[in-house]
């Protein structure tokens, strides 16, 4: 069975990053899977959340509508501090990202790259250290041998990507994004329904009017990509499809 793997940071970037991806993919008989690394809680819109265990609680049950509506098989939100990613133990959350990289057991993974994706959000650049410290050790059974004595056998993902876009948004910290590999068209009716999905995240409702002009006017309907490390070694190319060359086991 084909499996996707799409390592975020925040609820809400499942859909306004991801989306359309996960949509298309999912169609096409693709497991798709989503780990959140936080819960959202250092949001400015809070929905009328009292606490931050209100927010969170919140949060997760949006994110799970959300996933629902992006038909996606597993989505799991992890309880890391929100706007404190770089902060964190990265030997301790990679192992976390390894743990369900080994059970999940994807030919390809999604996350952000070094520059945080298009809002260059510190937290999203962490989710993507996090997640490709993962791709790399998961396949190793020298790294999280623990894992293996539990009965977790070592999984090598065969392709890793970076969300990038080949434009800037406007009134943000610079950001040296990834190049673009990959550009896969999702068409009108996935991106009404990946802004569908953001919208399941009622406590951003503010947000929602920029977001769905910064997505429709610059990125329109199509997603792209930076294939960032492959399992078999390869020249680079431009792609439409991001299981090119994926064998399933
Ligand atoms: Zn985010």
């Amino acid at each position: 069975m084909r499996k996707l793997l799409c390592i975020t940071a925040h609820p809400d970037d499942e859909a306004g990053a991801f989306g359309g991806t996960l949509l298309l993919y999912g169609e096409r008989g693709v497991e798709t899977s989503v780990i959140c690394i936080t819960a959202g809680t250092a949001a400015r819109n809070r929905g009328g959340a009292g606490s931050n265990e209100e927010l969170a609680a919140l949060r997760r049950a949006e994110f799970a509508a959300s996933c629902k509506l992006l038909n996606v098989a597993y989505g799991e939100v992890l309880d890391y501090p929100d706007a404190g990613l770089d902060r964190v133990d990265l030997y301790q959350a990679a192992g976390k990202l390894v743990l369900r990289i080994r059970r999940l057991r994807p030919q390809v993974i999604l996350t952000f790259g070094p520059d945080g994706g298009l809002t260059g959000h510190i937290d999203h650049a962490m989710a993507g250290f996090f997640a490709t410290a993962a791709f790399e050790w998961a396949g190793r059974p020298d790294r999280f041998p623990q894992q293996l004595q539990q009965g977790l056998p070592p999984h090598r993902v065969q392709k890793l990507y970076y969300h990038t876009a080949d434009f800037f948004l406007p009134d943000r910290q610079p950001i040296s994004p990834p190049t673009v590999t990959a550009r896969i068209e999702i068409g009108k009716e996935r991106f009404e329904k990946k802004v569908q999905a953001f919208q399941q995240h009622a406590t951003q409702a503010p947000l929602f009017e920029r977001v769905r002009k910064n997505l429709g006017h610059r990125l329109g309907t199509v997603e792209m990509y930076h294939l960032a490390a492959v399992s078999s070694p390869r020249d680079g190319r431009l792609e439409a499809d991001l299981f090119e060359d994926v064998t399933e086991d």
